[in-house]
C-alpha cells in the first residue's frame, strides 16, 4: 500500500520567508521526482522537499511545481505518479493531517484549500484587489464562453510573486480546470491595471486554446497559436469591441515589437521564433490576425479570429486528443512564407496586409505605446543576457529556455532593470534600446541598473540585435 501524505507550510505572502513543500512516500519503491525536489528519509520511507520561493518557473512551458496561497496550495503530483496510479483518485491517496483541510486533483495538481468550496478564487491580495480580480476574470470567462462555449469553472489560485517593489510581473499556468496565476503586489496599483487585465485576460483564453499546447514547445506555428492567440483573444476582450482604433493600436505594436525582435538577425522568422519563443508573443498574435484574414475573408477582425479559434478547437474536441495541427500548418500558405522568407519580415508582412486590405504605414519614430512595448522587449533581452542580475524573469536558478544561459545558476529572483548605459527604460526607451543595439553589435557589456538600486551589473550581449526605429501605423 503506498501512502502519500502531502504539507505545504506556507506563508509565501511575505516572499521572504522559506517554505517547505513536502511529499512523503512510504513505499519500497523509489521515485525519481523531477529536479528541484531534494530526497530525504529512508528507503520506504522517502521524504522529498522543495524550496516554495525558488519554485517561481522560468517564462515558458514550465508550471509552478508548488503554489501557495493564504488558504490554499497546489502542489504538482505528476512527479510522483508512480506512487498514485493505484488509487482511483489521487485525492484518495493523500493523508492530510488537519482536518479542515479539503482535497481536490485538477490536470496534475493537487489543489488543498481549507474552504469545503474548491471552485473558488483563493488570492493574496485585499478584498478590494481580489474582487476586481474576480470581476475580470468573470467578464473574460463570459466573453470567451459566448464565442467558444461554456467552460466549467475552474479552480483559480491567486498567487504573489515575490518581486521587487514597484515592478509588475506576472506568470500564468493554465489546463482543464485549473488556472495557476502569479502576480506580483504592484500589479495591482492602478497603473498597472491595464496590463493586468490583460494578462487575466490571456490566461483565461488558455482554459480554451491549451490545447495546441503538447507541441508548442517545439513548434514555432504551434508556439504562436498558443500564446499569440492568446494574446490577440485577451486584445479584443481588453480593446472594448466600441471601435477598431485600439485593436489597430495594439496590432500595429506588436508588428513594431516582432520586428524589432527580428532585426538583425539574417535568419527566417520561422527559425528565430523557434530558437526564442518568448517572441511568439507578438509575432504569434500578427500571425493569427494574418491567419484568420485568408481563413476567413473580409469579416470583421473579431469574428474572422474568434471563428477560426472555434474551428481549431471544435476539431481538436472531434478527436478527442489534442490538435494534431494547428489550422493551417497542413497547408502552409503565403502567411507561413512571410515567416520562413528572409530578409525584412516587416516589409513582408506590410505587403502582405496591404495585399488584404489592412493598410500599414511605416514611417516616423515610435509612438508612446510603441516605446513602452519596446521597453518590455528590451528587459526581456536583457534578462536573456544577464547572469548577475536579480530578476524574476528566466530565473528560479535554471535558465530553461535559452541554452545559451546555462552558467546562469546564481541568479534569484527580485529587482527589474531601469536604466541601460544611463538611458533610462522608462523615459527614453529608445536611446536604451539603442545602447542595448549597439553593445550587442559590438559584443560589449551594458551597465544596467535595477530598480531595487542595490547593485548594478555588466552583462555582454551575445545576440547580433538591432532595434529598427520605424512607426508601424495601421488601419483595419
Ligand atoms: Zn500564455
Amino acid at each position: 500500500m503506498i501512502a502519500v501524505g502531502l504539507c505545504a507550510v506556507a506563508s509565501a505572502a511575505s516572499g521572504a520567508e522559506t517554505t517547505w513543500a513536502t511529499v512523503t512516500i512510504s513505499s519500497s519503491r523509489d521515485f525519481s521526482p523531477s529536479p528541484g525536489w531534494e530526497k530525504g528519509g529512508r528507503p520506504g520511507h522517502w521524504v522529498y522537499t522543495r524550496d516554495v520561493v525558488k519554485t517561481v518557473p522560468a517564462e515558458g512551458r514550465e508550471y509552478p511545481p508548488v503554489v501557495v496561497t493564504q488558504g490554499a496550495a497546489a502542489v504538482d503530483v505528476r512527479p510522483f505518479s508512480d506512487a498514485l496510479t493505484s488509487h482511483s483518485s489521487p485525492c484518495e491517496a493523500v493523508q492530510i493531517d488537519r482536518r479542515d483541510v479539503t482535497c481536490a486533483y485538477r490536470s496534475g495538481y493537487l489543489v488543498l484549500t481549507k474552504s469545503t468550496e474548491l471552485l473558488h478564487i483563493d488570492t493574496v491580495f485585499g478584498r478590494r484587489e481580489s474582487d476586481w480580480i474576480a470581476r475580470q476574470l468573470r467578464r473574460d470567462r463570459a466573453e470567451f464562453s459566448r464565442e467558444l462555449g461554456e467552460k466549467a469553472d475552474p479552480v483559480v489560485l491567486v498567487y504573489l510573486l515575490p518581486w521587487a517593489e514597484g515592478a509588475c510581473g506576472t506568470l500564468g499556468g493554465v489546463r482543464e480546470g485549473l488556472m495557476l496565476l502569479g502576480i506580483s503586489r504592484a500589479c495591482v496599483d492602478k497603473e498597472h491595471r491595464p496590463e493586468l487585465s490583460h494578462f487575466l485576460a490571456h490566461e483565461t483564453f488558455h482554459l480554451w486554446n491549451y490545447i495546441v499546447a503538447p507541441r508548442a514547445g517545439t513548434d514555432p506555428w504551434a508556439m504562436m497559436v498558443l500564446e499569440g492567440g492568446a494574446e490577440w483573444a485577451a486584445d479584443l476582450v481588453t480593446s472594448g469591441g466600441q471601435s477598431d482604433q485600439p485593436l489597430a493600436t495594439s496590432l500595429a505594436d506588436r508588428i513594431f515589437s516582432c520586428a524589432s525582435s527580428l532585426a538583425g538577425d539574417t535568419r527566417s522568422a520561422y527559425a528565430i521564433v523557434k530558437a526564442q519563443p518568448s517572441i511568439a508573443y507578438n509575432c504569434g498574435a500578427v500571425y493569427v490576425f494574418e491567419k484568420s484574414i485568408v481563413t476567413f475573408g473580409e469579416s470583421n477582425a473579431r469574428s474572422r479570429f474568434f471563428s477560426w479559434t472555434r474551428a481549431e478547437v471544435t476539431s481538436a474536441a472531434a478527436s478527442s486528443k489534442p490538435a494534431r495541427e494547428p489550422t493551417g500548418v497542413a497547408s502552409e500558405g503565403a502567411v507561413e512564407a512571410t515567416y520562413r522568407g528572409t530578409g525584412n519580415w516587416l516589409d513582408a508582412t506590410a505587403a502582405w496586409m496591404s495585399a488584404h486590405g489592412v493598410r500599414v504605414r511605416l514611417d516616423g519614430p515610435p509612438t508612446l505605446s510603441q516605446a513602452r512595448r519596446m521597453n518590455i522587449d528590451i528587459v526581456r533581452d536583457v534578462l536573456k543576457n544577464d547572469c548577475a542580475g536579480r530578476y524574476g524573469l528566466y530565473t528560479d536558478g535554471i535558465p530553461r529556455i535559452d541554452p545559451v544561459l546555462k552558467g546562469c545558476r546564481t541568479m534569484s529572483v527580485g529587482g527589474q532593470p531601469v536604466s541601460l548605459n544611463g538611458e533610462s527604460l522608462q523615459a527614453n526607451p529608445v536611446g536604451a534600446a539603442e545602447a542595448w543595439a549597439s553593445a550587442c553589435k559590438k559584443g560589449e557589456a551594458v551597465t544596467v541598473r535595477y530598480l531595487d538600486g542595490r547593485q548594478e551589473s555588466k552583462p555582454r550581449c551575445s545576440k547580433n540585435g538591432l532595434v529598427p526605429i520605424r512607426t508601424v501605423g495601421i488601419v483595419l
